[in-house]
């Protein structure tokens, strides 16, 4: 018999090979481990390497190099999404199989101010037309027909109740792009099911994700995991650290100063001076892991300096 309540907690972290991993990084992967050990769960990493042109030589060895330098060990082994194009087809064909796709050849220009099938697009006809692409010699994207009553509703762990009236917005988003690339909220939703996550746990920057992640889960009859979005860490200007804006790349030499300052902006208890080595910090946050404490509002890294 099915129950009703998610089974055994399953965590991932999820980074991008784009760059280097920064202390906004940091924060994601301590916090989903911390939950996922709390619950005497498994926490899973996912190389999400489906965007070769954003990608960064040598970030992905780094990326996991970084992890383990900061004693952050994860289960089973590391899931590359380079290697899951089978599986993102095959969400693909059931999607369109039961016309939930259509394409679209629309131009950045053509498109509404968020890049998405909104004016443009409806204008066009692109929707109504379903699969067939108006300009079949030029690329097309597909997108995801979003049904006008969809809203998602979900309780987030930290950002507490959430109601996106996704389909009120018309916002058809790409699950595959026009240069044949599969889109991130397509590869994330799939694999999301096919490692069994049962909790998500990421960056709030990623909250305006999870409703057009949830209605895929849903198209695709997949299970929606729990959601619990972290406060974003931004610099002492309020800007987001990220790679973009070249957040600086956590020192592997530096682990436990990096643990310190990651654990103070999650609002947890000042480790002892004397847990100095990674592994004792890592057992001082686990054994106070306070998840009450995290702030959902935005936190001013004290290690950022620009
Ligand atoms: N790969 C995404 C990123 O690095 C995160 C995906 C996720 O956690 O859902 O921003």
């Amino acid at each position: 018999m099915s129950t009703a309540g998610h089974s055994a907690y399953r965590g991932r972290f999820a980074p991008s090979p784009t760059g280097p991993l920064h202390l906004g990084s940091l924060l994601a992967a301590l916090a989903s481990w911390l939950e996922a050990r709390h619950a005497g769960g498994r926490w899973l990493l996912r190389i999400e390497d489906i965007d070769p042109p954003r990608e960064q030589a040598g970030a992905a060895d780094a990326i996991l190099h970084c992890l383990q330098r900061h004693g952050l060990h994860w289960d089973d082994s590391v899931l590359w999404q380079s290697q899951r194009s089978a599986a993102y087809d095959s969400a693909l064909a059931a999607l369109q199989a039961d016309g939930h796709l259509f394409a679209c050849a629309c131009s950045r220009r053509e498109l509404g101010p968020m890049g998405d099938c909104r004016r443009g697009c409806h204008q066009r006809g692109c929707r109504q037309r379903g699969g067939a692409p108006e300009r079949p010699a030029s690329p097309y994207a597909l997108r995801v027909a979003v049904p006008a009553t969809f809203s998602a509703h979900w309780q987030d762990t930290w950002q507490g109740m959430q109601d996106w009236p996704l389909g009120a917005t018309l916002h058809d988003f790409v699950v595959r792009r026009k240069d044949g690339l599969y889109a991130y909220q397509l590869a994330v939703v799939v694999d999301d099911a096919a490692q069994g996550i049962t909790d998500v746990v990421r960056g709030a920057d990623l909250i305006d994700s999870t409703p057009r992640q949830r209605l895929l889960q849903q198209l695709l009859g997949y299970a929606s995991p729990r959601y619990a979005h972290i406060p974003v860490l931004t610099d002492r200007s309020g800007q987001k650290l990220s790679k973009q804006n070249l957040a600086p790349a956590l020192e592997a030499t530096a682990p436990a100063h990096n643990l310190r300052a990651a654990l103070a902006a999650l609002g947890q208890a000042t480790p002892p001076a004397h847990a100095s080595s990674v592994e004792a910090l890592l057992a001082f946050a686990l054994a106070h892991w306070e998840p009450a404490a995290v702030p959902a509002q935005p936190v001013v890294s004290a290690a950022a300096t620009h």
